[in-house]
């Protein structure tokens, strides 16, 4: 398969300077951020469908057709998209069971649960990766050193904890010149650990972040964050020994 591995490049922020003053104005900042929004769910689907594709090459079930393939993949991918992760080995086999049948009549039934296992293994594996390049990327966030474990204040587990300012650092400023929060106010966080924080931040952009979900328990009312945390609460607790 021939991957877009496009790598973003800054020339549009560089390039045709208009005369504006100075700095960027808040519209080309919130342009570029839209910009990163786009690039990250292009990635997560184009994640998925290897996904999918995978799950039925090693199922059996794998098609020669290709357009049969791409179908499947495409409806397996809107049902994720929609529903978010699954819980485990019987969720996949309960949301998928149907749609595979309808797509291919002939199929038996342990290739359907052969395929409902590798959805959810390659899913999780997907998900780690993602989460391990949020957490080593340098798209901007504010992430900041694994501290001691105790519980996340979104999952609920015992897991090493960073700290999620509720305003992300890099609106602050912005912020702070429009007295809009005190410096107390804008360092107030919650303490929670790797996965939540990296699904917050492959979720949100900081601006919308800042503006949308600056407590708590606006973090809770986000239904996409929360379809992951409820599939994170059922996930094993691995604790990497800390490096000194
Ligand atoms: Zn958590
Ligand atoms: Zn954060």
């Amino acid at each position: 398969m021939v991957g877009p591995a496009r790598s973003h490049t800054p020339a549009a922020t560089t390039a045709t300077a208009a005369p504006t003053a100075s700095a960027p104005t808040s519209a080309d900042v919130g342009a570029a951020a839209a910009d990163a929004a786009l690039q990250l769910s292009l990635l997560v689907e184009e994640a998925l469908r290897r996904v999918a594709a995978a799950a039925l090459k090693e199922s059996g079930l794998y098609v020669k057709e290709e357009w049969v393939r791409d179908l499947l993949c495409d409806s397996v991918v809107a049902d994720l998209q929609e529903g978010g992760c699954t819980a485990g080995e019987d969720d996949a086999y309960g949301r998928f069971q149907a749609l595979l049948y309808e797509q291919l009549p002939q199929a038996e039934d342990d290739e359907v649960r052969g395929f409902a296992a590798a959805l959810h293994r390659h899913l999780g594996e997907a998900l780690e990766a993602a989460a391990a390049a949020a957490a080593g990327g340098s798209g901007g966030s504010d992430d900041e050193e694994e501290g001691p474990i105790g519980g996340c204040a979104l999952c609920e587990r015992q897991m090493p904890l960073t700290f999620h300012h509720l305003i992300p650092k890099d609106v602050h400023s912005r912020y702070k010149k429009r007295g809009l929060l005190s410096t107390e106010q804008l360092s107030t966080g919650v303490d929670i650990c790797r996965a939540c924080h990296s699904a917050i931040h492959r979720t949100y952009d900081n601006k919308t972040l800042a503006a949308q979900y600056g407590s708590l328990e606006a973090l809770k009312q986000s239904e996409p964050l929360m379809r992951f945390v409820e599939w994170a609460r059922k996930q094993k607790v691995r604790v990497r020994p800390r490096k000194l």
